[in-house]
């Protein structure tokens, strides 16, 4: 069955954008929406105090039960939310009436984690909702832990985004994040018998408090069809996309408060829903089920997010994610537009500019074509200067499995019209490559946006590239390699759209908000500034040989580890010692991110100990968390590998002392706010290459930790900060790698190095896996095997030698706590506030 785009008379549907509207109704919208002064209500809710509020949400019955914990958590969330109500509406309408340059961030996740706690201190509220929460015998941190994460993301594209609207509502940028409502986000890990086991993260269960509904935003979104084309009478052609089943996508607008400046931007987040009813003739028919599958269709798309990081499985669902996202969020973007500036386009892209996070929603760039063309009457060359002016794209990985390619024939029956426009811009820009490379055909070939090699694809990125005036790597590296590898061609032609905007991490989540300890030091050394201002840290060099000083940080990182203990001895049931070296890898489990060298290292640390050779060892608890993606063989047999090799080492009574494994399971926004204080030791340990940035490594690096790091991603530009006295560097560089691919002999490595040949024969002999024997041998096969992409044999002994550097340090606790000190001194340049500085003053121009 299908719903037909006119067939809609949905009241609720006022903003839907229809070629068929007149001038005139444009020019009345435009009346009602401008020319109006701001309507500052005297009784405005935010003119209350906090308690004054909640007394109200109490009252009213909104809290539900007020003896229920839970239920006092959603009443203070609703509450802060009111707070911040005449603010969000102010700052809207003064973003228009000011004709600033807005931007719109597109992302498929952006991973929130919690939000009460850190909206409290950016409101500057904290105080306040403690003393109203009191009054019900409860504290207010107990309470902020019965939030669910909202972890619509992967790992750090994830979180960059949410980083990255903090910090624009922090330096007062009008910004419009632009997503997905996850009924489910990412998955709940569980460790069973080792084994990681998935369970749908239900994270709305208890009602989300935060967001609002937004139905005179609500638009809608076609898939399926046909095309059609008709020649006017001055011979002009016009495309129609007809008998295309719509979906209605609704705007659920989650606030996003600044650090105590008034301005609370917005995260637009859409929900798919079926169009109103069904089909009543087919329902009469008695064709129920057949409608209702139909709703099921429709509402399907915003169910769950993908969790896959770093790679693409090509599934259809995914592309309708991906199409929803981008035509409901330049629909939007649109009838705010037309709403202001009538069905005039001549300034659009000086006063627009769309990011997109990855090539997740670089099917943006044809749908903005087909709405300027086929809703608003433009021109081709029209629709494509607006198009062009306003895309930007940045890019998040070279590895290729990570890169979208989607199957023509997936177009050609979901997007038809959208297919139509890929090949139309492809010809245009082919014709570009044979006027810049003349006669060279292999050129077309390798850069067309379609590949023919095989099933005929598109190549989102290439569609991306050549459609936005900027893009842009992670890192300093990675930019380089973008344009030296992957990208190379597109370089050459377009030298001037490449640029380079360091990833960075929002100061107010992962400092101020996480490790309040040392957050009321740094306010007392160096006054409450740094908050906004980060590289106000480097004074904290003037610290360095103050004794109390250096006593006062130690004590401060023990504390935090302390913390970290029980929550480790609560899911793990593994006690750590906050004597000890605090050793850590979390992150998303994947080959190129090498746990497996870090397991390796734990079983070598294992061995000595049970050699008794324990001279000058620094007893050291080694932490390991992180999902694997559901459909990644060898990513979820490292986590089983991990949780044996713990097992065997808690287990076994003479490393008590000396060594402590622990897996920590369902590694989320949250645990990291608890682990990243409570670091002393940072492992950044990627293939060199393979890592485009990485900001794990940065909230480290904020929070005192040392690193031990490859020449990779952002840890170089780490390394260069803080100097190479204070950082553990190991292994191969990226060149390095490329040399040694062709040729690399894991054999070798095992054979020069007894520790590493050693750690094998244990794993070999089935030590770790007694009752399951075999389970491993896929995990040996890969270290053993040449064509083994992450070579992580070669890296080992490197990584070795670094690590015995790592316990001598630790060993001087004065050298470690100025190391420590250093390194929070040092991380300024990774707050997302300087990432977004750049973005402002090279790409947005706001
Ligand atoms: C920061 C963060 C990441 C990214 O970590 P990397 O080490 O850069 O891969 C992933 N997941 C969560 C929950 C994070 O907070």
């Amino acid at each position: 069955m299908t719903v037909h785009h006119n067939d809609l008379n949905n009241e609720s549907m006022n903003s839907m954008t229809s070629p068929a509207r007149s001038k005139q109704e444009d020019k009345s919208v435009n009346e009602q929406s401008l020319g109006g002064e701001f309507v500052d209500y005297p009784h405005c809710n935010s003119c209350d105090p906090l308690t004054a509020t909640f007394q109200r949400v109490v009252i009213n019955g909104l809290s539900r039960d007020e003896n229920n914990p839970y239920d006092l958590f959603h009443a203070l969330a609703l509450s802060v939310k009111e707070q911040m109500m005449h603010d969000w509406r102010r700052t809207r309408f003064e973003d228009i009436q000011a004709q600033r340059k807005q931007v719109a961030y597109l992302s498929l996740e952006f991973l929130m984690g919690r939000a009460l706690g850190n909206t409290l201190l950016n409101l500057g509220l904290t105080e306040e909702a403690e003393q109203v929460v009191q009054q019900y015998r409860v504290d207010l941190a107990q309470l902020e832990t019965l939030e669910h994460d909202a972890g619509l993301g992967n790992g750090g594209l994830g979180r960059l985004a949410a980083c990255f609207l903090d910090s624009c509502a922090c330096m007062d940028l009008p910004v419009t994040g632009y997503g997905i409502r996850y009924e489910y986000g990412m998955f709940t890990q569980k460790i069973v018998n080792g084994y990681q086991v998935e369970q749908a993260d239900r994270w709305l269960k208890g009602g989300h408090p935060w967001d609002v509904i937004a139905p005179n935003h609500n638009v809608l979104v076609p898939f399926y069809g046909r095309c059609e084309v008709h020649v006017d009478h001055e011979g002009r052609q016009h495309h129609t996309w007809v008998d295309t089943q719509d979906v209605i996508a609704v705007a659920y607008d989650v606030p996003v408060p600044g650090y105590r400046n008034n301005r609370v931007n917005t995260l637009r987040l859409w929900k798919a829903q079926a169009t109103e009813g069904f089909d009543l003739e087919e329902f009469n028919q008695g064709d129920y089920t057949e409608a209702v599958a139909y709703k099921n269709l429709a509402e399907q798309i915003t169910m769950v997010l993908y969790p896959n990081d770093s790679s693409e499985n090509g599934k259809e669902l995914r592309l309708r994610q991906q199409y929803f996202l981008s035509s409901a969020s330049l629909q939007d973007i649109l009838n705010t537009w037309v709403k202001n500036h009538g069905r005039d386009f001549t300034d659009f892209s000086r006063l627009n500019v769309m990011q997109l996070n990855d090539t997740h929603p670089a099917i943006a760039v044809p749908e903005l074509m087909r709405l300027l063309m086929d809703h608003y009457a433009l021109g081709w060359n029209e629709a494509w200067k607006i198009t062009s002016g306003c895309m930007a794209y940045t890019n998040h990985t070279l590895l290729p499995e990570a890169l979208e390619c989607w199957p023509v024939r997936m177009f050609e029956l979901i997007l038809p019209r959208i297919l139509e426009i890929v090949y139309e811009i492809n010809a245009r820009y082919l014709n570009l490559v044979a006027h810049h490379w003349p006669g060279d055909s292999d050129k077309l070939t390798q850069m067309s946006i379609i590949d023919n090699t095989g099933e005929p694809t598109i190549r989102m990125a290439y569609l991306a590239i050549v459609a936005s005036f900027s893009v842009n790597g992670v890192a300093g590296l990675h930019t380089q390699l973008l344009k030296s590898g992957l990208f190379q061609q597109f370089y050459a032609l377009w030298p001037d759209k490449f640029n380079n905007k360091t990833n960075g991490v929002t100061p107010r989540r992962w400092l101020a908000f996480s490790n309040p300890r040392l957050a009321r030091l740094l306010d007392q050394k160096l006054g409450e500034q740094w908050i906004e201002d980060l590289t106000l840290l480097q004074g904290l060099k003037d610290f360095l040989n103050e004794d109390a000083f250096l006593q006062e940080w130690r004590e401060i990182k023990k504390q935090n580890k302390v913390d970290l203990v029980t929550l480790i001895k609560k899911e793990c049931s593994v006690d750590f010692d906050p004597e000890m070296l605090f050793d850590v890898q979390v992150k998303r489990i994947h080959e190129y991110k090498r746990q497996l060298l870090n397991i390796l290292h734990v079983i070598h640390l294992y061995q000595k100990v049970l050699k008794g050779n324990v001279d000058n060892m620094v007893p050291r608890c080694v932490l390991i968390a992180g999902k694997a993606a559901p459909g990644y063989a060898m990513a979820k047999l490292i986590v089983k590998l991990a949780n044996n090799v713990a097992e065997m080492v808690n287990s076994e009574p003479l490393m008590q002392p000396y060594l402590r494994f622990a897996f920590l399971p369902n590694y989320n926004v949250t645990a990291m706010e608890k682990i990243c204080p409570a670091t002393d030791l940072s492992e950044q340990i990627s293939t060199a290459g393979k890592e485009a940035s990485g900001t794990g490594n940065m909230k480290f690096m904020m929070n005192g930790a040392l690193t031990i790091g490859t020449l990779d991603g952002a840890n170089i530009e780490i390394l260069e900060a803080v100097g190479d006295d204070a950082f553990f560097l190991f292994g191969m560089n990226a060149e390095e790698v490329d040399h040694l691919r062709p040729h690399y002999q894991p054999q070798q490595f095992i054979e020069s190095s007894s520790e590493l040949f050693d750690v094998l024969t244990l794993l070999k002999s089935g030590h770790f896996n007694l009752l399951e024997p075999g389970i491993f041998d896929p995990i040996i096969y890969a270290i053993e095997s040449s064509d083994e992409p992450w070579m992580t044999a070669a890296d080992f002994e490197s990584f070795r030698c670094a690590q015995q550097a790592v316990a001598q340090t630790y060993l001087d606790k004065k050298r470690w706590a100025q190391l420590s000190i250093r390194n929070t001194a040092s991380s300024g340049g990774f707050s997302s506030d300087a990432t977004i500085a750049a973005y402002r003053d090279d790409i947005w121009h706001v």
